[in-house]
């Protein structure tokens, strides 16, 4: 890794990696992941990809009208509209660039079905859809001389500085100082601020908290997407998700009387779209008294469940339960942000040279709740949007940026691990699935006197620091939402 660069892409999720493919050969990239570049969520993505790819019983307006109804009629329809009608080439481009997506047996791309669809338009590769992609898009930048792709890269923080950015960041236990002239945050989801999400350690908002500290707009935090049917186990705090795609192909989901319950609240039944589906559980829970629910996809048989869905069945055998045979244990929890850095159409954020794209990116594409299967479409389409507007930005003449070192002392008071805990238990409480308001209100000023703490008070700086800034940044920002609503 050398010090300057033109841009700088924080995340190598599929809106990292596919953004870089859109500079030329003379554009020098650098492209860092926190941990192993495999560690995303776009590498746990398990459904699929939703894209009209075959207009005979689809259209792009049904799909854009799908996107809207599921998130509550708050998106922003121009965003909706560039999603669903240039989607389809950018899944066209994956599949040239190697990404394999089930057939059938004559050959056809399978579709599959996800709550808040009204068509069959999801394409997978089995229940491993976003490794497939991931690990196809890690094979075409390797080819790439212009990107330098380093793993174990944890930025702490980026600011302005000669004409572009100065980034440091934890590198073989040292920090380091690089320079980029644009800076593309594509760091990913905040699910690490909840007790339990299905993200991977990495969702810890550090994009977002950068982007804040430098005075860019944030918008709808506050939008969470909670999955309704996560595997439950309370021991765990990154909890492994039963796919909606499992409803989809006919699961029932049963409350702790080991009956079908979704009619009472929605006529889509196991098929509405998350945020229901998440409430109808909650409100079930507080009807029954029991906080036990159960996906059973038994009927489908032994053979199909284990070809189709291979990694949900050896993960849940592997916590002791055959999905051809038993009931899994389900229960909601924290999934996905709707909101995040606000961005226009390509990615520009409110500070110059700054732009942002995937999760931790707000386009509205999503509005109050993001439609199953939208948010690897998301990643593509709007990290080449980005990636092409900086690219254009480079071409129309742009004078590099000039390295002007600082000297950073990391030395300060240990962290005590308590206070991310407790923010995280201050999140599960007050803002969950159905938002508590005296919780809010309680919570709110404990998680701003912890921010007052990190912000003022000389900690020493390292890599658990930075992750308990970034995540009371985030949860000071979705309870103050919540609260103002
Ligand atoms: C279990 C699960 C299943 C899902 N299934 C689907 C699905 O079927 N279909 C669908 O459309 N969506 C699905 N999603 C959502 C989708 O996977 C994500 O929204 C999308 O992949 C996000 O991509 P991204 O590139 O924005 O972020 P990510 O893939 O999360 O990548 C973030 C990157 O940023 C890096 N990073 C973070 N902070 C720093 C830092 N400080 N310094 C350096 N690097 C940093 C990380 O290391 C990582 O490389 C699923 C999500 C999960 C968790």
């Amino acid at each position: 890794m050398e010090t300057r660069y033109d841009v700088l892409i924080v995340g190598s999720g599929v809106a990292g990696l596919y953004a870089s493919l859109f500079f030329g050969g003379d554009t020098r990239v650098l492209m860092l992941a926190k941990r192993a570049r495999t560690v995303s969520s776009s590498s746990l993505a398990q459904g699929g990809i939703a894209a009209v790819l075959d207009h005979e019983d689809d259209s792009f307006d049904m799909h854009i009208a799908d996107t809207l109804i599921a998130g509550g009629y708050k998106n922003n329809v121009a965003a909706v509209e560039a999603l669903v009608r240039e989607g389809p080439e950018d899944v066209r481009k994956i599949m040239e660039l190697g990404v394999e997506f089930d057939r059938n047996p004559d050959g056809s791309l399978n579709r599959t079905l996800e709550g808040g669809h009204s068509r069959r338009r999801i394409y997978h590769h089995r229940d491993q859809t976003g490794k497939e992609i991931v690990d196809k898009l890690l094979a075409e930048v390797s080819k790439r001389k212009n990107i330098c792709l380093e793993d174990n890269a944890q930025i702490i923080s980026v600011v302005p500085s000669g004409g572009g950015f100065r980034a440091d960041l934890f590198v073989n236990g040292a920090v380091a100082s690089v320079f980029a002239g644009f800076c593309l945050m594509a760091t990913g989801g905040i699910g690490r601020v909840y007790m339990y999400t299905t993200n991977p350690p990495t969702a810890t908002g550090d994009g977002i908290r950068f982007a804040y500290e430098i005075g860019a707009k944030i918008k709808n935090l506050h939008f969470i997407q909670f999955h309704p049917t996560a595997f439950d186990s309370p021991d765990n705090p990154e909890r492994f998700l039963i796919s909606e795609a499992v409803r989809g192909e006919g699961a029932y989901l049963l409350n702790g009387y080991k009956e079908r319950f979704m009619h009472r609240y929605d006529d889509r039944l196991e098929l509405a779209p998350r945020d229901v589906v998440s409430r109808s559980i909650l409100l079930e829970s507080r009807r029954t008294g029991s906080n036990r629910f159960y996906l059973d996809i038994t009927r489908r048989g032994r053979d199909y469940l284990f070809n189709r869905f291979p990694a949900i069945s050896a993960a849940c055998l592997e916590r002791g339960v055959d999905i051809a045979a038993d009931l899994i244990p389900v229960y909601p929890c924290q999934h996905y942000l709707m909101g995040g850095v606000d961005v226009d159409l390509n990615g520009r954020t409110t500070v110059p040279r700054l732009y942002a794209a995937g999760e931790c990116a707000h386009t509205g594409v999503h509005g109050g709740n993001r439609l199953a299967s939208n948010s690897l479409l998301e990643a593509l389409v709007f990290g080449r949007r980005a990636a092409l507007d900086i690219a254009g930005c480079i071409r129309a003449g742009y004078a590099g940026v000039e390295e002007i070192p600082v000297s950073i002392d990391p030395s300060g008071a240990p962290l005590s691990p308590g206070l991310t805990q407790t923010i995280r238990e201050i999140m599960q409480r007050a803002y969950f699935v159905m938002p508590d308001e005296a919780a809010i209100r309680q919570g709110r000023p404990r998680v701003e006197s912890i921010l007052s703490r990190l912000e003022n008070e000389r900690f020493a700086l390292t890599p658990e620091f930075s992750e308990a800034k970034s995540l009371a940044v985030v949860a000071a920002i979705i309870l103050r939402e919540a609260e103002e609503k």
